[in-house]
C-alpha cells in the first residue's frame, strides 16, 4: 500500500521553513512497514489544496497531510479538505468541547479563531490534539484515507504517534521491524567495513546508514512473515552490532549522547564543570538539553587568552610561550576550572574552528581538549576535518566521550 504526505504551507514554498514535518513522518512510516511514494507540498491557496488532496487520494490509498489547522486566515486545510470531498463544513461539539478545556485551562478566553478550528468536514473522525489546540481528522473517501494533522511539529508528532498509528498499522503490509543504533567514534565508511555481510546473515534485513557528524546512525531493518519473527531478526541482528562495534554503539532509538554521558556522569555520583574555548558554550549547551542539574555545576567561557587567566589562572607565560591552543593549556584550563567550581571532574577545550587563524604547525581544525578528575589530569588532541561547526561539534563529543567510558 503506498503512501503520500502532503505539506501544506506558504512558508515552506516560499523556502522560508525547512519541511521536517514530511522528512519525519517518511522515516516513521517507513519504519511501520508502508511505502511512501511521494511527498507534496502546497500553499495556502484553498484552490490548490483542493486539487492536490484529489490528485493524492486518487493515486494512494493513504495520505497524511500536515500544517493549516490554526486560527488564522491563512489556514485553510479543513475547509479544502471538505471541498475535496464535497462535503460541509460543520462545527463538531466534541471538537470544540476539547478546544474550549484546553483555551480555559491556560486561563484564556475562547475567541472565534479557537472556534473555527471545531469546523471540520461532516464525516471527519476527529484526532484529539493532547499537545496543542486543534484537533486533527481523518476522512476515508472511496478505500483511501487521508489524516490531518497540525503544522506545529511537536503537536504533529504527539497525533500521529498516539491517533495516526493505531489506526493505521494493520493497514501495513508488510511486517517490519526498525532499530535504530546510535554511534560515535568511527566514520561512516568505518562503521560499513565493519558490518560488512551483516545483510547476508539475516533474512529480510536490510543496514542503513546515516551521518549527522560526528554521529552515525545504523538502522537495522528487517522485514519478515510476522511481526515477531521480524522484531526477533532485527534484534538478534542488532547485537551482532553492537558485538562488532563494541562501545562505538552508544546507544538506541531516540537517546541522545549527550544524554548517555549525563547517566555515565551521574553514575560515579561526580560534579561536572567545563571550561570552553573554541566551543563557546556548546558543550555546556549539550549537557544541558537534558535535565542535568544532578551533576552538571556550570562552566567559563573564556575565548580570549586574557579570559582565560583572569577566569582560570591559566598562567600568561604559558600561553605566550605554548599558544592557546595546545596540551599545556587545555590542562591548566581543565585544573582551573576543576578549581573555580570546586568539582570533582572538570572538562576543557581549546582549538581552533576555523576558517582563519591556522598556521603551518597549528592548522584550522586543530582542538586539544583535557579531562581534570581525582585520578589526574589528561589531554588529547586532534585536527577535525569540516568546517567551523565541525570543528566544534566534533570537539565537544570528543571532549564529552571521555565521561562516556
Ligand atoms: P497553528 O495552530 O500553529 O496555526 P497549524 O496546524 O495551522 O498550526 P501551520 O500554521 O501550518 O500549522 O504551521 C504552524 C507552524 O508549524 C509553522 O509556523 C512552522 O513553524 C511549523 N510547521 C508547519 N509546517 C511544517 C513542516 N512541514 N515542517 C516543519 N515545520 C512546520
Ligand atoms: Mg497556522
Amino acid at each position: 500500500m503506498t503512501v503520500a504526505i502532503l505539506s501544506i504551507g506558504t512558508e515552506l514554498t516560499r523556502g522560508e521553513i525547512l519541511d521536517t514535518n514530511a522528512h519525519w513522518l517518511a522515516g516513521e512510516l517507513t519504519a511501520a512497514g508502508f511505502t511512501v511514494t511521494a511527498a507534496d507540498t502546497v500553499d495556502d491557496d484553498l484552490d490548490r489544496i483542493v486539487t492536490c488532496i484529489q490528485r493524492l487520494l486518487r493515486t494512494h490509498l493513504l495520505v497524511i497531510a500536515t500544517g493549516g489547522l490554526g486560527p488564522t486566515t491563512d489556514d485553510l486545510t479543513a475547509v479544502a479538505a471538505a471541498r475535496a470531498l464535497g462535503v460541509d463544513l460543520v462545527r463538531n461539539e466534541s471538537a470544540l468541547l476539547a478546544i474550549r478545556q484546553r483555551v480555559e485551562s491556560r486561563g484564556a478566553i475562547l475567541n472565534p479563531g479557537h472556534e473555527k478550528q471545531a469546523d471540520l468536514p461532516a464525516n471527519a473522525e476527529v484526532l484529539p490534539n493532547t499537545a496543542g489546540t486543534a484537533p486533527g481528522f481523518l476522512l476515508t473517501a472511496t478505500g483511501a484515507s487521508i489524516a490531518f494533522l497540525p503544522g506545529v511539529p511537536r503537536e504533529m508528532k504527539t497525533m500521529f504517534t498516539e491517533q495516526v498509528l493505531p489506526r493505521i498499522r494493520s493497514q501495513s503490509p508488510s511486517n517490519t521491524h526498525q532499530i535504530r543504533l546510535r554511534t560515535y567514534g568511527y566514520g561512516e565508511s568505518i562503521v560499513g567495513q565493519h558490518l560488512a555481510g551483516l545483510e547476508t546473515l539475516y533474512p529480510g534485513l536490510t543496514v542503513g546508514y546515516r551521518v549527522h557528524f560526528p554521529e552515525v546512525d545504523v538502522k537495522v531493518h528487517v522485514r519478515a512473515t510476522t511481526q515477531s519473527v521480524a522484531r526477533d531478526v532485527a534484534c538478534e541482528a542488532a547485537v551482532e552490532v553492537r558485538r562488532r562495534l563494541g562501545d562505538v554503539v552508544f546507544g538506541e532509538g531516540e537517546e541522545e549522547f549527550p544524554e548517555i554521558v549525563g547517566r555515565a556522569i551521574s553514575a560515579r555520583g561526580w560534579q561536572l564543570a567545563v571550561a570552553e574555548s573554541c566551543t563557546g558554550g556548546l558543550l555546556s549547551h549539550l549537557l544541558t538539553s537534558f535535565p542535568a542539574s544532578s551533576y552538571f555545576v556550570g562552566g567559563a567561557v573564556t575565548y580570549a587568552n586574557d579570559a582565560k587567566t583572569r577566569l582560570l589562572g591559566v598562567p600568561d607565560q604559558m600561553l605566550r610561550s605554548h599558544g592557546a591552543v595546545s596540551a599545556e593549556v587545555a590542562i591548566a584550563m581543565a585544573e582551573g576550572a576543576r578549581r573555580l567550581h570546586q568539582v570533582d571532574v572538570a572538562l576543557a577545550v581549546t582549538g581552533i574552528a576555523g576558517p582563519s587563524g591556522g598556521t603551518a604547525t597549528k592548522p584550522v581544525g586543530l582542538v586539544h581538549w583535557a579531562i581534570a578528575h581525582p585520578g589526574g589530569t589528561s589531554a588529547q588532541h586532534r585536527i577535525f576535518p569540516g568546517g567551523r561547526d565541525d570543528v566544534r561539534y566534533g570537539a565537544a563529543y570528543a571532549a564529552l566521550d571521555l565521561l562516556r567510558r
